[in-house]
């Protein structure tokens, strides 16, 4: 019986990732963008962008506005192309901005993470998630950063139901007028020092969303932001190596 069992087990091989740094992702998948040099009607093409993320002189995406809709690149293909790239969180809002030309990774400023967060957190970093007017996408791939695949349990990263037992909170959605006291109840709730991070384009910069007077984005002017993770919805390897290099460094197992 038991002999059964293993060579089910054998059959399965391993479910989970080894090295969550190194999987390559097909082709599908829109990470970073990279923008050539060639000439284009620059007004034409950041017309095309429901989201107002295409800049012109230099042309630019930011990827912090981006829903990801691939628009541009399928009017512009010799223009713009979107990488399988997905190491694209960071904790400096500027560098979200990728402009023509640019070819280097979006990373994590070092010098800006805050001391306590690696000597505190490297080990052992629990999380609240907040929903706050989201659409279900990101929440989902945050649930998946969990699963046997991606298993974010084995760096010691988790969410948790209390906030009281959390070490910081992660934000999803554009953050309606309806949940701005509830983000900011759940913040207070969670004790000293504690991260925030913003999860998906709504989080980020309202999405589509921006501009709509049911939303109320306030509780975001007060407080330092210690990672930003793009995408619409952010894949989960996205999420599980941006908060790997914030708590640790680049040395991430
Ligand atoms: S893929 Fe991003 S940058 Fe391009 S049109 Fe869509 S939202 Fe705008």
């Amino acid at each position: 019986m038991i002999f059964d069992e293993i060579k089910i087990l054998k059959q399965h091989g391993n479910q989970f990732i080894p090295d969550v740094t190194k999987p390559q992702l097909p082709g599908p998948f829109k990470g970073r963008p990279e923008i050539s040099a060639e000439e284009v009607n620059e007004m034409a093409l950041a017309s095309l962008c429901p989201t107002g993320a295409i800049g012109t002189s230099p042309v630019s995406i930011d990827m912090g506005k981006c829903v990801m809709c691939g628009e541009c690149s399928f009017a512009y293909p010799n223009k713009i192309k979107f990488t399988t790239d997905y190491k694209i969180a960071t904790n400096i809002r500027e560098r979200l901005i990728v402009k023509e030309g640019d070819i280097n990774p979006i990373s994590i400023d070092e010098n800006k993470i805050r001391a306590e967060i690696q000597s505190l957190f490297g080990r052992s970093l629990k999380l609240r998630e907040i929903s706050a007017a989201g659409s279900n996408a990101d929440e989902q791939e945050l649930n998946a950063c969990g699963n046997v695949n991606f298993d974010m349990g084995r760096f010691g990263i988790e969410f948790l139901a209390s906030p009281r037992h959390c070490d910081g909170i992660v934000i999803t959605g554009p953050i309606s007028e309806n949940m701005a006291e509830a983000v900011q109840v759940c913040y207070d709730a969670v004790p000293d020092p504690k991260i925030i991070m913003l999860v998906g384009t709504d989080a980020i910069s309202g999405g589509i969303f921006v501009g709509s007077g049911a939303l109320n984005r306030s509780f975001l002017e007060k407080y330092i932001i210690d990672l930003y993770v793009p995408g619409n919805p952010p894949h989960p390897l996205t999420f599980v190596n941006g908060v790997l290099e914030m708590i640790r460094g680049k040395k991430k197992n």
